[in-house]
């Protein structure tokens, strides 16, 4: 092979969507809730072999995994949206709940949706469902022809730590993670037949996380700037310090768990700027790095 022809296959390799991955993962929301417009709330899709697990159900969910869609993966199609796991019931997370399970359901997907998350969980949706129960109503009594047969909305699983679900394509573990007050709040890791790959969700420095992303592929991590941090007043500052985890404690979880890739998501950045974030990750880890952006797909 001629030195051009490497050349072109090596920049190929480089630049090469991860089409060609079994496995994807694709940034539908990376916000916080500051109401970034260009930033919508925290959602992740896994897509494996042309099926979607999504982590989270932040403000625009389905509207964003249709954006995904309409940008050439078609298993992020609203209808197919059947499988999510909540890390925790914080609002920004779970804002689009509502959305994601009456959206696809109204779309006539074909089965309920299922999702599993933390304690509370099954009282969030029963609520949810309890809001709209005048639009149930009259959605299947009320002559609209997709849903005379199953009116079954979602299917709720209140989990522990562990394996939490497995199929012919993945098996996704939640782990316990530190956020501040919260009782309850997972990582999710999906270990597929060519990848793992370990989801933060909100939470401090967590040792938890390293033993889960040992020699992962994709970590996806929350992060806040040190910058930002410097200038917020000190009650939001003790409070970030509780919930979060700075840029320098990420190149240090980073720096030990030598991830493939590592995403950051969920950025509170503030008065600070996104390459200024991305810097302080640098100056103390020199694996390979993004600062996420709505629908980028690793
Ligand atoms: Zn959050
Ligand atoms: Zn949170």
């Amino acid at each position: 092979m001629n030195r051009a022809v490497v050349a072109a296959l090596v920049l190929l390799c480089a630049v090469a969507p991860r089409a060609q991955s079994r496995t994807q993962v694709v940034m539908l929301g990376t916000g916080t809730p500051n109401a970034d417009p260009d930033r919508f709330g925290p959602a992740v899709a896994i897509v494996v072999d042309g099926v979607s697990y999504l982590v989270d159900a932040g403000v625009g969910v389905v509207r964003r995994a249709a954006a995904a869609e309409r940008a050439g993966i078609p298993a992020l199609a609203p209808a197919k949206l059947k499988r999510a796991f909540i890390t925790h019931l914080h609002s920004d997370h779970t804002l689009g709940l509502a959305d994601l399970i009456l959206s696809p359901w109204v779309l006539e997907r074909d089965a309920p949706l299922e999702i599993a998350g933390p304690r509370g969980l099954r009282s969030m949706v029963d609520h949810l469902l309890a809001a709209y129960a005048e639009d149930l109503k009259i959605r299947t009594t009320g002559g609209e022809p997709a849903h005379r047969h199953d009116p079954t909305v979602v299917r709720v699983l209140e989990t522990s730590p562990g394996v939490i679900f497995r199929d012919e394509r993945v098996v996704v573990t939640a782990f316990p993670v530190k956020h501040g007050s919260w009782e309850q709040a997972f990582g999710f890791r999906f270990q597929t037949a060519d990848r793992t790959i370990v989801i933060s969700g909100d939470t401090g420095p967590d040792s938890r996380i390293e033993e889960q992303c040992r020699e992962c592929d994709v970590l996806v991590h929350e992060v806040y700037s040190e910058a930002g941090f410097a200038k917020r007043e000190p009650e939001w500052q003790a409070y970030h310090a509780r919930y979060h985890t700075s840029s320098r404690q990420l190149a240090a979880i980073a720096k030990r768990t030598r991830p493939g890739l590592l995403v950051l998501y969920h950025q509170l950045i503030w008065s600070s700027t996104e390459d200024e974030l991305l810097k302080e990750v640098r100056s103390a880890y020199d694996g390979k790095i993004v600062s996420a952006k709505d629908l980028d797909v690793y």
